[in-house]
């Protein structure tokens, strides 16, 4: 892909982040060709369906320079390290279950010349451990988990008064009624739902939650049990 290419689909971005993107769409076709990492491989959903749906959490983050964001089952780095790309001065953390995954994003940021924290493991079970529990301004996820069970794998990560963006397809709607409860006994409220189209034409919600108090010791409980008695 050529940075022209990204700066036409793409152009409210500088020069250095069109450049990195355009990286980014060669090195990712290129590894998955022998470690499965998307089903998306085409230039044109790379750009969309990877790129623009990230970045459309862009005014979602705090103004703030340096803030703290982790991207819980970020995969292939979506929507993490292309938010890394739109903000450099972002103190970002990858979390991600499978090892081979980050690999790939260990040598992507290479690449890009790019620094993030690269975290192995559960996301519940970094709720558990004093390093990563509350420590975080802002928690994304995308197509990780239904939102009961990601309320829970992610809430606990962010500080009161941060936020977790939950990006999902049309059907957020449905979740949402059903994770009020699980939210709220996290210490999260819901601050906003928005809904876009992709410049494709595919439809997207975006829902925030904002942490208005500490999460209580009880959670995040284990695995099993939160997969199997959703909050
Ligand atoms: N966010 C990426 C990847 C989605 S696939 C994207 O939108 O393209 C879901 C990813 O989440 C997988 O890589 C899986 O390994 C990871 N995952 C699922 N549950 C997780 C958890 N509880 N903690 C950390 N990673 C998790």
């Amino acid at each position: 892909m050529t940075d022209e290419q990204v700066k036409k689909a793409l152009g409210f971005l500088d020069e250095t982040a069109c450049r990195r993107l355009a990286v980014y769409a060669d090195f990712l076709t290129l590894y998955n060709q022998k470690v499965n990492l998307t089903a998306i491989t085409d230039p044109e959903g790379i750009l969309i369906k990877h790129f623009e749906d990230s970045l459309r959490l862009l005014p979602y983050l705090p103004q703030e320079k340096e803030i703290t964001l982790a991207d819980v089952g970020t995969g292939a780095g979506f929507p993490g390290v292309v938010l890394l790309i739109a903000r450099p001065e972002l103190r970002l953390t990858l979390i991600e279950a499978t090892e081979k995954k980050l690999r790939f994003l260990e040598e992507l940021l290479a690449q890009l010349a790019l620094s993030a924290e690269l975290h192995h493991g559960r996301a519940e079970e970094a709720g558990r451990d004093r390093a990563f529990r509350e420590r975080f301004d802002v928690v994304t996820a995308r197509a990780v988990a239904p939102l009961p069970s990601l309320a829970e794998y992610c809430l606990p990560l962010v500080k009161t008064g941060g936020r977790f963006l939950a990006m999902k397809s049309a059907q957020g709607a449905q979740e949402l009624v059903r994770s009020r409860r699980a939210i709220a006994l996290l210490g999260g409220e819901i601050a906003g739902e928005a809904e876009y189209a992709l410049s494709n034409g595919d439809p997207r919600r975006l829902i925030v939650v904002k942490k208005i108090s500490q999460t209580s010791p009880k959670y995040p409980r284990p695995t099993p049990m939160i997969r199997k008695n959703p909050l």
